[in-house]
């Protein structure tokens, strides 16, 4: 930890531990001691630690192909693609390695198409507050946070902000230069922020009306986090364009952005590429993902495990009255707290759960979507223990 803190960029403010090993929802670090993951690589390792089908689909790629260009076909990425287009809206995917990339992609795709409409005018997208699409300088710009703006001024032109949940702020916004609206369906980093009822089917119609491209980005959201494999199918509706990546490869890293055919087409050979977007070892992996998402019934897990634990949750809430609300769906739940979290991030960890908190005051519960009733079970004792002593602490 000491080494780690002199020669590498101090970027992330790391807790005390450290991780050697993993096998499904549990990690452990170099003492041995144990502990239930409720974090899961944030959002990532959707299969859990270790899986087996992963590992050996990983070791097996990595004995015959691990990577060649883009310049020649692979077929694990093509059964890839043509996965991820028979469960989807879409027609065509486009592989990169990242959340941020993805969503690169999705930003340069909405200008290109509207360009190849005839209307070079139409480049701004409308994003919201309290949104979080990534890093990179494009990315960061469209993010509705200050606090990842800060420093890297200035930012790339061409988004406007709006409230989330706000249809008529997106209808006011929207100007002959519009293209596009951009959004999580739930906010994730934002604080599991969820849309408010007829929220994105009001936003669908209103991109219809006025001919702009619905971009969904779904880095969080997608892959069964919520309980379907994608979150706007629990809205009956479809965008133009979404980005994954996160639990894509449960690990490995790997984005897809994906697009309806009419939209797609402005992607023409040699307008975007990557050099390591859909190798072959990541494609291997996500194949054998998206398969066990389905076969091995953990979608349907986590709709079940999901639902008991916000039920567990709504007993902690109905306690304690510094927890203001119960948000999310599926295994994406925020506990919103009126006080700080990170005491009882660590207070967790010493108990041997992580658990992760996002915006300073919301707990974000993110695990494996293979978590079983009985670790919820140990995780919300484990938390009553501790509300219990902190409102002795405000009392
Ligand atoms: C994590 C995340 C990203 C960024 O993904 P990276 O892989 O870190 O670039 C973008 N959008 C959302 C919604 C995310 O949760």
């Amino acid at each position: 930890m000491e080494k780690a803190d002199q020669v590498m960029a101090a970027t992330y403010k790391r807790f005390p531990i450290v991780l050697t090993r993993g096998e499904g929802c549990t990690l452990f670090d170099e003492k041995g001691d144990a502990y239930t993951d409720f974090v899961a690589g944030i959002a990532v390792c959707n299969l859990g630690h270790a899986h087996p089908g992963v590992a050996q689909a990983v070791a097996d790629q990595a004995r015959r192909l691990v990577h060649v260009s883009n310049l020649y076909y692979t077929v694990p990425q093509t059964e890839l693609a043509e996965w991820l287009v028979e469960h989807s809206f879409a027609d065509r995917a486009f592989f990169c390695n990242s959340g941020a990339e993805a969503n690169e992609a999705a930003i340069k795709l909405a200008r290109k198409y509207s360009k190849d409409r005839g209307a070079p005018e139409r480049f701004r997208i409308i994003t919201m507050e309290g949104s979080f699409h990534g890093r990179t300088m494009a990315t960061l710009s469209a993010s509705g946070q200050s606090k990842i703006h800060k420093g890297f001024e200035p930012l790339v032109d061409g988004f406007d902000f709006v409230p989330f949940n706000d249809l008529e702020a997106v209808q006011n916004a929207i100007t002959g230069e519009t293209c596009a609206v951009m959004l999580e369906p739930i906010q994730g980093e934002g604080g599991v922020q969820c849309p408010v009822s007829g929220y994105l089917e009001d936003l669908r119609k209103l991109c219809d009306k006025h001919g702009l491209l619905l971009i969904f980005d779904e880095v969080q959201t997608g892959m069964g986090r919520t309980g379907k494999l994608f979150a706007h199918e629990h809205f009956g509706m479809t965008p133009d364009i979404m980005t994954v990546a996160k639990a894509l490869a449960n690990g490995l890293p790997m984005g897809a952005m994906l697009a309806k055919e009419a939209v797609a087409a402005s992607l023409t050979a040699g307008s975007h590429a990557s050099t390591f977007g859909g190798t072959p070892l990541v494609a291997a992996a996500a194949l054998i993902v998206v398969k066990s998402l389905v076969e091995e019934g953990v979608l349907q897990n986590c709709e079940r495990v999901g639902a008991y634990f916000k039920e567990r949750l709504l007993e902690l809430k109905a306690k304690y009255a510094f927890i203001q609300e119960v948000r999310g769906e599926g295994l994406l739940l925020g506990l919103d707290l009126a006080i700080d979290g990170v005491p009882v991030v660590k207070a967790c960890m010493d108990r041997g759960f992580l658990i992760n908190c996002t915006q300073e005051h919301i707990l974000r519960f993110i695990p494996p979507l293979i978590i079983q009733e009985g670790q919820i079970d140990s995780l919300i004792e484990c938390l009553g223990g501790i509300f219990e002593d902190m409102a002795v602490d405000i009392s």
